[in-house]
């Protein structure tokens, strides 16, 4: 049974120290990066409410091994600016110990860790790693969706050492993907663009059938024109998902754009006709859901098709959800965050949840 983080639950655990694994793994820069670290503010105030110390657990990019590029130690000045609160930061080393020695000792309440995959052990996803981890804290909360398809050390292991929570944005996350997998309402409509069609074909193998449509761009609806024999020249496409889309070539509910905006050999977004006929399906639907830009948005010129389907999703009254980094972006950029009903901060996390496909780390919180 999955045990949720709340200020009744916590009661227990006052005082104590709390490890809160969250996504961290964000360059400051980025828009999406404020909607990650918003998410993640509700737990750390909660948890401070119920007198406990926090030690912030996250990993950041993909380094082999130490390398400061990656260190999580700007970001703490990042959080302590939002938090209004004092972090220490805990620099690498192995002496677990001593850090837990330190933490007991310390008058700060709150703690940052240096990124976790500066130890081998969290990328291996090794249980003696998880274990020293585990000396840090006397309870664990998962609150990094956007990390639970991982089995990373931190994620899927170090729960089977503390007692453990799902985190406060967790649940949020598991309730509103919930709605859209089981709880939709008629007419369904599925988006999906971006690059790699392959990280793509489980969530629309999972809505093919409960969806009235899947509108297709970007990378993905190139795969299915060059899958279907078409010349795409030098356009953006997948060739892994080539054969594993063969089936799906004629179905009648996949809508491929009519029309594009392209640069010399390459299609680079929807094109009007078609940006007209997806706001339209989009506006007769009920529950809409969205990842993946349907074009090279960051290229001036090829936003319009993106933008004008994120204010029309934006304006559908339904049940709206909208997940993926770049996506989240372009819902960030323009400001539209409040009128879509769930922005998820997960990208492969989300597309595996809607895939039908058992997380890691939500599976081990069960136990
Ligand atoms: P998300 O992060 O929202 O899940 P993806 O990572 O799958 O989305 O893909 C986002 C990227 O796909 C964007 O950087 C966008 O520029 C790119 N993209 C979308 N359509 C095209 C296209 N037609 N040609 C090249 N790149 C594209
Ligand atoms: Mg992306």
């Amino acid at each position: 049974m999955l045990r949720y983080m709340s200020a009744k639950n916590l009661k227990k655990w006052r005082g104590q120290i709390g490890l809160l694994r969250v996504d961290l793994n964000i360059e400051p820069s980025q828009e999406e990066s404020a909607y990650r670290l918003k998410a993640i503010l509700p737990a750390i105030k909660l948890l401070l409410k119920n007198k406990n110390k926090i030690v912030i657990l996250s990993h950041r990019g993909r380094p082999k091994w130490k390398d400061s590029k990656y260190s999580l130690s700007p970001l703490a000045k990042i959080l302590e600016k939002r938090l209004g609160q004092k972090i220490k930061f805990l620099p690498f080393g192995n002496n677990f110990r001593g850090l837990r020695r330190d933490i007991d000792l310390s008058k700060n309440k709150i703690f940052l860790l240096e990124n976790l995959r500066f130890w081998p052990g969290e990328a291996k996803n090794s249980p003696v790693f998880a274990k020293k981890l585990a000396i840090l804290g006397d309870f664990y909360v998962n609150e990094a969706f956007a990390a639970s398809h991982r089995k990373n050390a931190s994620i899927s292991v170090l729960p089977r050492f503390l007692p453990h929570y799902a985190g406060l944005s967790l649940a949020s996350e598991m309730k509103n993907l919930d709605l859209a997998m089981r709880k939709y309402k008629h007419p369904l409509t599925l988006i999906i663009g971006g690059a790699k069609a392959i990280d793509k074909l489980g969530v629309i193998k999972y809505f093919l059938n409960k969806a009235d449509r899947v509108l297709l761009g970007g990378g993905p609806a190139n795969t299915f024109f060059k899958a279907l024999g078409l010349d795409i020249r030098n356009s953006l496409f997948d060739p892994d998902a080539i054969p594993p889309i063969k089936k799906y070539l004629h179905n009648q509910k996949i809508i491929l754009p009519s029309d594009f905006r392209a640069n010399k050999d390459k299609i680079l977004d929807i094109g009007p006709r078609t940006t007209v006929e997806f706001i339209s399906l989009v506006k007769k639907s009920k529950t809409i859901i969205w990842n993946g830009p349907v074009g090279l948005f960051e290229k001036k010129g090829f936003e319009r098709g993106s933008y004008q389907l994120a204010k029309a999703v934006a304006r559908n009254r339904g049940f709206t959800l909208v997940g993926g980094g770049e996506t989240t972006t372009i819902i960030l950029k323009l400001g539209l965050e409040n009128k879509i009903k769930f922005v998820s901060t997960g990208g492969g996390a989300m597309l595996d949840y809607l895939s039908g496909k058992k997380l890691p780390g939500i599976e081990i919180l069960k136990r």
